[in-house]
């Protein structure tokens, strides 16, 4: 009987034991597991590469977005977004109408902002006045070009000059001399013309759910080797498929980047949110169809 007590006792004992140690191995596998699932599926995704070696091209997507409120310091300051700018026909051919404008829709276009009296102004005017909190002329207005594509020089620059506006070019830079890319002398070119070229990593890579190594590769290649080639390295980034995420944005803010483009639509731009500025995607129609 006495036996039979103290088994039971000890059972019980056992049980309360092992109910704890499964409980605490619960709690922590419950606080860990996202943690190592994200670990693991990036770091499957990653590879060492040199600055040297060409990243393959690859073309934009349309990214998911979440809306984010006004809030702050706000100025209404559009700022646009364009990809390919070439005759539909040749695009078509190419397979990249999704991605185009049409190079005389968009001289039409250029020619609208100026007609109306707008006011480009390059990213750094933008994310000065923001963190400022100052003022910018009325009717200013942002004008990007995603990608580096080799049509920007040859339809879009010209246009770009004749109306003596500035432009933003987000370049990643490892495609720069590519086959359908432009080069550095061209983008010299541009750069001393009054347009400004920006950091859109070095092989157009999707960050948003990189590791910090992937992240620290991307960016910092793109900006030693834009400050190389143009002698300037960029405080502003745009995210490759509007993809960012709360660990590329920590490691922009710690690297001295002052400001960053989404693809989150909206022609509100805040100090609230300095690290994903809205865009507007043009394509084919005139920009009144925008709200410009
Ligand atoms: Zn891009």
């Amino acid at each position: 009987m006495k036996f039979t007590k103290i088994t039971i006792t000890a059972s019980v004992f056992l049980i309360l034991i092992m109910g704890v140690v499964y409980f605490a191995k619960n709690a922590r596998t419950t606080e860990k597991a996202p943690v190592i699932q994200v670990l693991s599926a990036h770091e499957a995704n990653s590879t060492p590469r040199e600055a040297s070696k060409s990243p393959s091209p690859s073309r934009e997507a349309t990214s998911s977005f979440v809306p984010t409120l006004a809030s702050g310091y706000c100025l209404n300051v559009p700022v646009l977004m364009y990809h390919h700018i070439e005759p539909s026909t040749q695009a078509k051919a190419e397979g990249h109408s999704s991605l185009n404008v049409d190079s005389g829709i968009f001289a039409s276009q250029m020619a609208y902002l100026s007609s109306k009296g707008y006011n480009t102004i390059t990213a750094d005017d933008l994310v000065n006045a923001l963190k400022r909190q100052g003022t910018i002329p009325s009717k200013s207005i942002v004008l990007t070009f995603d990608d580096g594509y080799s049509d920007f020089y040859t339809y879009a620059f010209p246009v770009i000059k004749q109306y003596n506006f500035k432009a933003n070019l987000m370049i990643p830079t490892g495609l720069i001399q590519n086959n359908g890319y432009m080069t550095w002398g061209q983008l010299q070119e541009i750069s001393s013309s009054g347009s400004k070229i920006y950091n859109h990593t070095w092989s157009h890579a999707s960050l948003g759910g990189a590791t910090i190594d992937k992240i620290t590769y991307e960016i910092s290649t793109a900006n030693k080797q834009i400050s190389q080639y143009l002698g300037y390295t960029p405080d502003i980034f745009t995210y490759p498929y509007g993809s960012e995420g709360s660990t590329v944005i920590n490691y922009l803010v710690s690297q001295g980047f002052r400001g960053a483009f989404s693809e989150i639509p909206g022609t509100y731009q805040c100090d609230s949110y300095l690290m994903t500025l809205h865009r507007t995607r043009i394509g084919n129609s005139q920009l009144s169809a925008y709200g410009i």
